[in-house]
């Protein structure tokens, strides 16, 4: 057997296409669009990447990127006084935190400062509550478009197994929260596992989300999973040539897979794309005029 590949790609271009024309709507409706703030602190080269990249799909749906950039240096009373004039900014719908934060700084103090209604990462506790009492508002844009991609394959998930490997915040443990609504029984696993082997062999449905190249292997997988590679590890070679692995080892799984998501071009755009769609409705649901 061999899987077939999830193009996170092609499906996030789609959504992006689809926001633009609701960006197109909300600003004839409103007289403005909406805005998005992002804060990059420090001069982690992988996070640069990322936030250029978001800028740039702001800008193509439409929606206004603010990007302030500030050195790893910054005390965190600065930052927390910038979040509270970006919270008071009318024309800002949504905050976004680029992480990781240099580790001079409290991230946790930091994401509870966004006021919650312009969280756009769902990474306040407040949002996390309402997503955990089963009320979600704004919900943390990755696990949200890997649902997607999970199904895009699969019309139900009800009684389908689910593993989640990794329980982080940002993650594993939004991602296991989404599948159990759908119906899945979740097994939520992490470094401490006994056995991840046997553990994600029974899973129909698997999602990894850990950061170790190499992790799941055609042993970890049943045959015909639906396989979700959230890992992302950027690798240098001794060119200096970057490329980006996933948890998955992909040659030897998509033999044994069902369906599975390349690193890059699976769950990467989709993140993206799940960010503006949680700018957007930010946005809708604010009352404020500019
Ligand atoms: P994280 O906070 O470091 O969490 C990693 C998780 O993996 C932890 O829960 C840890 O368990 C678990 N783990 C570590 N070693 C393990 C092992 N040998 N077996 C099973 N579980 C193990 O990382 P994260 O923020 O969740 O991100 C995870 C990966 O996803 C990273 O590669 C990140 O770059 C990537 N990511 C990609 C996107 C995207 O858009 N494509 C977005 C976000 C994150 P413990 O809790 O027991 O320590």
């Amino acid at each position: 057997m061999v899987a077939t590949l999830i193009d996170g790609q092609a499906i996030a271009t789609q959504i992006r296409q689809d926001i633009a024309h609701k960006v197109t709507s909300f600003q004839k409706q409103r007289g403005y669009a909406p805005g998005l703030a992002v804060l990059l602190i420090g001069d982690n080269p992988a996070s640069q990447i990322y936030v250029k990249n978001k800028s740039k799909a702001c800008e193509q749906a439409g929606i206004r990127s603010h990007v302030y950039a500030l050195p790893a240096t910054t005390a965190q009373g600065d930052v927390l006084e910038k979040i509270d004039a970006l919270n008071a900014d009318d024309r800002i719908h949504g905050i976004l935190i680029q992480l990781p934060l240099p580790d001079s700084l409290e991230t946790a103090a930091i994401i509870s400062r966004i006021a919650p209604p312009k969280d756009v990462d769902g990474l306040h506790p407040q949002n996390l509550g309402l997503l955990f009492s089963g009320r979600p508002n704004l919900v943390p844009c990755t696990p949200l478009g890997c649902l997607h991609l999970i199904k895009s394959v699969m019309l139900s998930l009800e009684g389908k197994r689910a593993v989640v490997v990794g329980r982080s915040l940002l993650v594993g443990r939004p991602m296991g929260l989404l599948l159990g609504f759908e119906g899945a029984t979740v097994v939520q696993t992490h470094s401490r596992t006994l056995n991840l082997g046997e553990e994600c062999r029974r899973a129909d449905i698997l999602v990894s989300a850990v950061g170790k190249p190499g992790l799941i292997t055609a042993d970890h997988i049943k045959p015909g999973a639906v396989v979700i590679d959230i890992g992302t590890t950027r690798l240098t070679s001794s060119d200096g040539t970057v490329s980006l692995r996933g948890d998955v080892v992909f040659d030897e799984v998509k033999e044994v897979a069902g369906f599975l998501t390349p690193v890059p071009g699976g769950v990467g755009p989709m993140t993206i794309a799940y960010l503006l769609l949680n700018t957007l409705f930010a946005a809708e649901k604010s009352v404020a005029f500019r």
